[in-house]
């Protein structure tokens, strides 16, 4: 039996990445476009339970509907799995509507429907949605479309009874463990066409990864808590490494974006994967993420050591009253410190802020853009605050008529503002975003920094072309 994972074109034709473990997926300004990780590991699933997979990804391929459709259904699949983001949601389920129907099982799996199932009754052409971690749903629900069988004792879907009605199947639990997951099947994607940013990783040919899974915190305004039930569950470094391995010898890997909420939430084990890439003699460029007051001296230099060359920290605000606001749970001291070990052991940073949490004002949004500068951070991130539903700061924003729209299309953190603040609106928030980025960035003691640090040619082309796209969004 065919089964094709299907990527949709994008909205607009802008590059959107939807299936990472990030669960919101989302467009970048700089066209960014990486591997969808998910979909990979379902597919991998999937093809170790003996069915035979596909996957089009439209969206990298820059596919118009049309010849994606055809292209689909060229592979005459007998299901189809559908990956959805918040903001894609409709535009990923209409480009299903097109689809032929002629006994094809079509389901959609994404963020949206694992909070909110019942949102199939809006697409009613779409058999199922798969929710919350999808790969043995989707394996389970396979097996019973092939067998014909009944998919009521499938746990973590919704579906149409005969009479139309949607039924809800009791969640399925998170995988305990993580290591009995294939490694995600990248012979099906076109690997050469994806693109990282130069904040994404510091050499090509790349890919993405996830070593671990959710994490124990819970700011008010993240999914990964809703969606992973605040577990962190972890791969052994053994196997990490071994999918490292893999990538190197297998698609002659150089850089390797590590998708993580925290990275480094286990200390010993993070260096145990140092250890284990050191003890190999892998020769990689990686990135990883994680929480600012996980970062240690001796941890720094260990990291630095096997390859680590952009840390992301997520400080979100320099504001401590803002902090403290969302359950950040960090002190900023703590933070300015990450940034200087950093540096000291050389790696770079990506900071990443929020602009429009709760009690957000213009003096708030120029105490985060001076913070940034302060750190000396080697890039920045700033999005606009968005409210996932299932967050807590979704039912903040309810409660106190700060949502502006309940459009899920313009849920979107990089470029639209649905949300106010009781000092900002909208437009302010939109307008703050540009004013933080242009003061980072356009400045001449930052800009001959970078240039520096930067020096081969590739790195500068791949410098400009970032810097340009980012500009010619502002
Ligand atoms: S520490 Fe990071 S991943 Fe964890 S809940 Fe907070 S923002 Fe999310």
């Amino acid at each position: 039996m065919r089964i094709v994972l299907v990527e949709p074109p994008s909205p607009k034709g802008d590059a959107y990445t939807r299936g990472t473990v990030l669960r919101w997926g989302g467009k970048s300004r700089v066209k960014a476009l990486t591997p969808p990780l998910l979909a990979a590991y379902v597919a991998a699933v999937l093809e170790r339970g003996g069915f035979d997979v596909r996957i089009v990804d439209a969206n990298v391929l820059r596919m118009s509907k049309r010849t994606a459709i055809r292209e689909i259904e060229r592979l005459s699949p007998r299901m189809i799995v559908i990956d959805t983001s918040l903001s894609t949601l409709d535009n990923d389920a209409f480009f299903a509507k097109d689809l032929s129907h002629n006994g094809t099982s079509l389901a959609l799996m994404g963020y949206e429907g694992s909070q909110h199932p019942e949102v199939l009754k809006r697409f009613p052409y779409v058999d199922y949605m798969i929710r919350g971690e999808p790969e043995y749903t989707a394996l389970e629900l396979a097996q019973a479309i092939r067998s014909n069988a009944g998919v009521e004792s499938v746990r973590g879907i919704a579906f149409r009874s005969p009479e139309g009605n949607i039924v809800i199947s009791p969640r399925r639990p998170l995988i305990d463990d993580l290591d009995r997951l294939p490694f995600p099947a990248r012979h099906l994607l076109p690997q050469d066409r994806y693109r990282a940013s130069v904040t994404m990783v510091d050499a090509t040919p790349f890919t993405t990864m996830i070593s671990s899974r959710g994490c124990t915190f819970a700011c008010t305004f993240c999914t990964s808590p809703v969606f992973f039930e605040r577990r962190w569950r972890a791969r052994s470094p053994v196997n990490v490494v071994d999918e490292i391995e893999y990538v190197v010898d297998e698609f002659g890997t150089k850089g390797i974006y590590f998708r993580d909420d925290e990275f480094t939430l286990n200390h010993r084990r993070a260096i145990e994967i140092c250890n284990e890439m050191l003890k190999r003699k892998i020769d990689v460029h990686w990135t990883c993420a994680s929480r600012a007051d996980l970062l240690t001296r001796s941890l720094a230099q260990k990291l630095r050591a096997s390859g680590c060359t952009i840390f992301h920290i997520g400080v979100e605000s320099g504001n401590q009253e803002i902090l403290n606001a969302v359950n950040k749970k960090l002190a900023l001291d703590k933070a300015r410190y990450a940034f200087k070990l950093c540096k000291e052991v050389g790696i770079k940073t990506v900071g990443f802020f929020i602009i429009g949490l709760p009690r957000e004002s213009w003096r708030t949004v120029r105490k985060t853009i001076e913070f940034a500068k302060q750190v000396d951070a080697d890039f920045a991130q700033f999005t606009i605050a968005t409210p996932y539903p299932g967050t807590e700061f979704y039912n903040y924003v309810l409660e106190n008529d700060l949502l502006v729209t309940e459009d899920l299309s313009r849920f979107d953190p990089s470029s639209e503002a649905v949300v106010k603040t009781p000092f900002m609106s909208p437009d302010d928030l939109i307008e703050a975003q540009k004013v933080a980025y242009k003061m980072f960035y356009l400045r001449w003691r930052y800009i001959i920094k970078i240039l520096a640090r930067n020096v081969s040619p590739v790195r500068i082309a791949r410098l400009m072309r970032d810097a340009f796209g980012l500009l010619s969004t502002l």
